[in-house]
């Protein structure tokens, strides 16, 4: 079966290296979920979206398989977008605040 990524139209077919496909859920709900994260109206379990549109953290990794976790739910973001580093991301400085006072003694 070939199987094509209704987001960005990849194709098994095509020698896409270790893109693999997922089928969209059988589960209404989730596959609503799907259809709401990638901006469209519906899909069929029969569509698939490949795992470009994953990020690393959907997936169980076990013996060097992938498995997509069961609530993973995909994204439009593309794999090359670079992970957000949180300790890149450095706390707001507590600025002391400054109590301006405005005693006016007359
Ligand atoms: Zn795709």
């Amino acid at each position: 079966m070939v199987h094509t990524c209704i987001v960005c139209h990849v194709s098994s077919k095509d020698n896409t290296g270790n893109v693999s496909f997922h089928l969209f859920p059988k589960n209404k709900v989730k596959r609503l979920k799907w259809c709401d994260a990638l901006g469209l109206s519906m899909a069929t379990p029969n569509q698939s979206v490949c795992s470009n549109h994953f990020g690393q953290d959907c997936y169980n990794f076990s013996l060097n398989r992938k498995i997509l976790k069961p609530f993973a739910v995909p994204s439009l973001l593309f794999e090359s977008i670079p992970e957000l580093d949180l300790s890149m991301i450095s706390p707001i400085p507590s600025t002391s605040r400054t109590m301006h006072k405005h005693s006016e003694s007359k």
